[in-house]
């Protein structure tokens, strides 16, 4: 526990931010300054424009000196925002940085009642003298500093983390890539062009996915999932679970004696396999065998069997003969690694379109979405980049693209929020259609044209050229006509202002995109927060995009809300570039808002321990009693112990009972306390 000075006298000092006229448009300065004067243990209040300007800090660091203060009070902004910052000029005035309290009188005052001066005034003034209250019996806090693992992990190995995996591998940090299914290169590898350069996806894609393979310092673990995680930043341990894959790498092959063998791609077992299924990269549109590739770029070039469907025939082992590659027998394997930061990657998921009934999506044959589409005009897919109608096989001529379907959608049924990129990949698909067959029309059923990024509006002219019919409208119905499988697309058209039905041979649903699968528990396992909708919450979203609150854990790409490549790509090497400087440093230090058993009032009763939802509470024996023990690096400093504790034997560092229950007088008591 930190050292209590006791006998000290607070002398606090009080700062009140103008923030231009954030907050002085509805707070009246002066008087919440004036009022901090006649607080007990305010030695001096003052007021600046701008307290986080260098001029607003320097006040801080003269007044310490000049005042013998003992603690700090700014009232100001969130926390979130300046909270380092003033902790920063406490001590370049000589103080413990810990010695600082902050007032949040702008996002929960000024900019919420900006139209009752009065009351915000009187509000801030609460506030100002709550803060006093606290900053009065606050102690010197030492942060402790861990050494950091030389190792970082990324979790999904789609574009996003592929590119995370390079930049931290390039900057000779040993990176373990970890990805659920068995190949790299995410939903990216599911696409045939990209927008707006028309690029072919795989063609880009794929020497990324060769230089992630070749790369010294990346340990490639794919069909993998993690299993469990322990530590902080500096010092994960996470468990993984290495899925029974059924097949032998060349190196697992040597390693059980078998040299020369193991497995070299040649497709003999695929093709005698015996089970056919649907194949899930194709979105069923092919079959599957039990042993398999999605498709023949796939990194690593490595055969899966899926042990689900395998009948265990022996046909494939009998093939693969002298390169003994297959093993029936195989089981789940599990690994501990320590890293000493984390990238999620985990990307994202299609909003399954069927719960939209009206659009008749796995009713209507004609009906697809837009990553079927995908497959269906990719060279490389299931048709062989033969646009067909999947119910009689036709060239569609007349196709509907209806955007945000499922997003911007508050029936309750479907996602409030854009996707960020249907719009484009819309346009895409619109440029794909007319290119390929002639005289097809493109339909666009569209709210807003969401066309942000660089070069993407001149894209959206030039589909507009290329005759690509665009209807202002949210797509009431679709209804198939039982004898000729064309669809009737219902519609209002809002800019002539009258309902319309158009008669097309094909729909395709621009489905929204939501979290995906596996990204709630795994984030769980990583403490990582989510916003409402499921995406994982970032730090700050403007000036902390990559981080999350849970030191040592970022995030890249779509798992943290709806991107498109070039953005999941920007921020794939910004979170890179954050992971690695607790790396590069060697040592990071941990706020020291950790718990503190008080051992002579601990009655070793053993019930805080399962409360504790980070294992950092054990019973040790000490001189002869059973007490409790908080191992400070696990701590997170939640505060589930402290409330709980029926002794008051947990004392929680910068948040103890003492400074609580000040602050609920200060605000209770108002002035009289
Ligand atoms: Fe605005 Fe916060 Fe800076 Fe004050 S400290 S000027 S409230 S941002
Ligand atoms: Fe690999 Fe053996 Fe199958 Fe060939 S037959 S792809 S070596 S498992
Ligand atoms: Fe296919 Fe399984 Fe038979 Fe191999 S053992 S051929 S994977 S069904
Ligand atoms: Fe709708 Fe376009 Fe946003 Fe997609 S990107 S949800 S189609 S506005
Ligand atoms: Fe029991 Fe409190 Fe001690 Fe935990 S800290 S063992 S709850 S007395
Ligand atoms: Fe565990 Fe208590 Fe620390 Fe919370 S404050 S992480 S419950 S030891």
């Amino acid at each position: 526990m930190a050292e209590v000075k006791k006998n000290e006298e607070p002398r606090i000092g009080v700062f009140v931010c103008h923030c231009g006229t954030n907050i002085a448009g509805s707070i009246d300065i002066k008087a919440v300054m004036e009022y901090a004067k006649t607080l007990p243990n305010v030695a001096i209040a003052d007021d600046y424009q701008y307290m986080c300007s260098t001029p607003g800090q320097n006040k801080i660091v003269e007044a310490i000196e000049e005042h013998k203060l003992t603690g700090i009070v700014v009232a100001a902004c969130s926390p979130r925002l300046h909270e380092p910052t003033f902790r920063v000029a406490t001590r370049e005035g000589g103080l413990n940085p810990f010695r600082f309290e902050m007032a949040n009188i702008r996002e929960q005052n000024s900019w919420v009642h900006m139209h009752q001066p009065e009351e915000a005034t009187e509000k801030a003034k609460d506030s100002v003298r709550i803060a006093v209250a606290k900053a009065s019996l606050l102690e010197d806090l030492i942060p402790k500093s861990v050494p950091v693992e030389r190792a970082a992990m990324v979790v999904g190995a789609g574009i996003g983390g592929m590119q995370a995996a390079l930049d931290l591998a390039s900057a000779g940090i040993k990176t373990y890539l970890v990805e659920k299914n068995p190949t790299i290169g995410g939903k990216m590898s599911q696409l045939d062009k990209t927008f707006p350069t028309l690029d072919c996806s795989q063609c880009i894609l794929t020497p990324k996915m060769v230089d992630v393979f070749r790369h010294e310092n990346i340990e490639l673990l794919t069909y993998t999932e993690v299993e469990a995680v322990e530590g902080y930043i500096g010092n994960f341990d996470v468990t993984l679970r290495k899925k029974a894959r059924g097949v032998l790498t060349l190196e697992e092959a040597e390693a059980r004696g078998f040299v020369g063998g193991g497995c070299n791609g040649c497709g003999d077992c695929e093709d005698v396999c015996p089970v056919i299924r649907p194949n899930p990269f194709e979105l069923g549109m092919a079959p599957m065998k039990a042993i398999y590739i999605y498709h023949p770029q796939v990194s690593p070039l490595l055969y899966t069997i899926d042990f689900d469907s395998c009948v265990k025939c022996n046909l494939c082992v009998d093939i693969c003969g002298d390169k003994k590659a297959i093993d029936l027998n195989a089981k789940d394997e599990f690994e501990t690694v320590k890293v000493g930061t984390v990238i999620l990657a985990t990307g994202y998921d299609i909003f399954p379109i069927e719960e939209k009934f009206e659009w008749g999506y796995k009713n209507y044959d004609n009906v697809i979405t837009s990553l079927e589409f995908e497959r269906l005009i990719c060279a490389s897919g299931p048709t062989g980049g033969h646009l067909i109608r999947p119910s009689d096989g036709a060239t569609p001529k007349k196709v509907a693209f209806v955007l945000c379907a499922g997003s911007r959608d508050n029936t309750g049924v479907g996602k409030p929020y854009c996707s960020r990129f249907c719009c484009m990949y819309s346009l895409k698909h619109a440029h794909q259609i007319i290119e390929k067959i002639p005289d097809a029309v493109p339909y666009l059923f569209y709210m807003d044209i969401r066309s942000f990024g660089k070069m993407y509006e001149e894209f959206y002219y030039r589909i507009q050229d290329e005759g690509a019919k665009f209807i202002r409208g949210r797509v009431a119905n679709i209804l198939e006509d039982p004898v000729t499988k064309n669809l009737h697309v219902n519609a209002e058209d809002t800019l002539l202002g009258r309902p319309i039905d158009v008669e097309v041979d094909m729909v395709v649903l621009a489905a929204a995109v939501q979290p995906a699968a596996e990204t709630d528990a795994t984030r769980r396992l990583f403490g990582v927060s989510c916003s409402q909708d499921g995406w994982l919450l970032e730090a700050h979203p403007k000036l902390n995009p990559c981080g999350t609150t849970t030191a040592g854990v970022y995030l890249a790409g779509v798992c943290q809300g709806p991107k498109d490549i070039p953005d999941t790509v920007a921020q794939a090497e910004g979170a890179a570039s954050a992971a690695s400087i607790p790396i590069h440093l060697g040592e990071v230090e941990l706020e020291p808002y950790f718990a503190v058993c008080l051992e002579d009032k601990c009655a070793g009763c053993g019930m805080c321990i399962n409360l504790c939802p980070y294992q950092a509470l054990a019973l040790v024996e000490k001189e002869g009693r059973t007490v409790m023990q908080v191992t400070e690096a696990k701590c997170k400093g939640c505060g589930t112990c402290g409330g709980f504790c029926p002794g008051g034997a947990i004392w929680m560092q910068h948040f103890a009972t003492p400074q609580i229950i000040a602050q609920i007088d200060a605000f209770l008591l108002g002035g009289e306390q």
